[in-house]
């Protein structure tokens, strides 16, 4: 029987905040709990997005708070080998295609409306005559790759926190990105790479990323390997409903840390936000694990209030 495998697969795009470190110290005390492995991903395919330093301060972050993991970290951007070759299997069986069209080009299309988080719809009218043709992947300069998708096709996510939903990939993304006009492989075809190359049994992350999971499924049927268990967790927002950001304050953990706030009480009110103690109390990562109960989790998303900075800060 293979050993569950589970990641955390922080974004050096920034630095850690209180939204990031609840998703990533429930995945750690889910794994640890059960005796799944976890490993670490640095996920760093985000061009002009990616901060230099950002992954070490992520994983000292991480470690700060007394999160370990296994093995080395893999640092996605280091060998392009492993999405070379998927992109290619996808190419030779027909999965994907080159597209040569801008944001512009697609958004003018008039029925092509803009997702709610922004993202551009392709339709379906813009696929290539070509599309479905089997060859091989050739990157050319001011093109990227997307992935067919089948219209009318609904695709169910089954999670383990929040139970099944049902995705039309072709009507939420249309073909969807799979390789990037930066030459790189995309989000979602990263992730199944990796995640497949990796073992990882068990996907834990916010539920923004619900939606990719239905992608993702895809791209596990077209290398014909049985996609991961989902667990999506609700997400940490502001008093203002809005997701955990800048505009919140200042919420990373490195600031917290440089003011001198203990992990203990950072752990305290992530163990709080996930149902395991019924007040705020300072806690070590070893009592959070000893606490930890995966169906305490409150199925709401939390809302990061004033008496939360407050215990954080006094
Ligand atoms: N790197 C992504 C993030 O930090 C997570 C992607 C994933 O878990 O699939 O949001």
């Amino acid at each position: 029987m293979t050993v569950p495998c589970s990641r955390l697969a922080p974004s050096p795009t920034g630095a850690l905040h209180l939204g990031n470190a609840r998703t990533f110290v429930w995945n750690w005390a889910i794994a640890r709990t059960r005796n799944w492995q976890l490993v670490m991903r640095i996920e760093d395919f985000d061009g002009p997005r990616i901060r230099p330093g950002a992954g070490k301060a992520a994983m000292d972050t991480l470690r700060w708070l007394g999160l370990d993991w296994d093995l080395e970290p893999l640092v996605q951007s280091h060998d392009h080998t492993p999405y070379m070759k998927r992109i290619e299997t996808l190419a030779g069986s027909g999965s994907v295609y080159q597209c040569h069209l801008t944001r512009r080009e697609i958004g003018s299309q008039a029925s092509a409306p803009n997702e709610g988080d922004g993202e551009l719809v392709f339709p379906e009218e813009l696929r290539p005559a070509m599309a479905g043709n089997r060859g091989p992947f050739q990157w050319e300069e001011g093109s990227h790759w997307r992935f067919i998708t089948t219209s009318d096709h609904r695709e169910t996510v089954q999670d383990g926190v929040c139970g099944a939903h049902e995705f039309e990939p072709a009507t939420e993304c249309g073909d969807f990105v799979v390789w990037t006009i930066r030459n790189e492989p995309a989000y979602q075809l990263a992730v199944v790479t990796d995640d497949i190359r990796q073992g990882v049994t068990d996907v834990v992350r916010g539920n923004d990323l619900l939606p990719s999971a239905a992608r993702q499924q895809l791209l596990y049927n077209a290398f014909q390997q049985k996609p991961p268990r989902w667990w999506h967790l609700p997400l940490v927002r502001g008093v203002d409903g809005r997701r955990l950001a800048k505009r919140h304050g200042d919420t990373r953990l490195d600031h917290y840390r440089d003011e001198g706030v203990p992990p203990q009480r950072i752990l305290g009110l992530i163990g709080w936000w996930c149902g395991l103690i019924p007040e705020r109390e300072a806690i070590s990562s070893e009592e959070f694990l000893t606490l930890f109960d995966a169906d305490k989790l409150p199925s709401d998303d939390v809302v990061f209030s004033k008496e939360d900075e407050a215990w954080l800060t006094i």
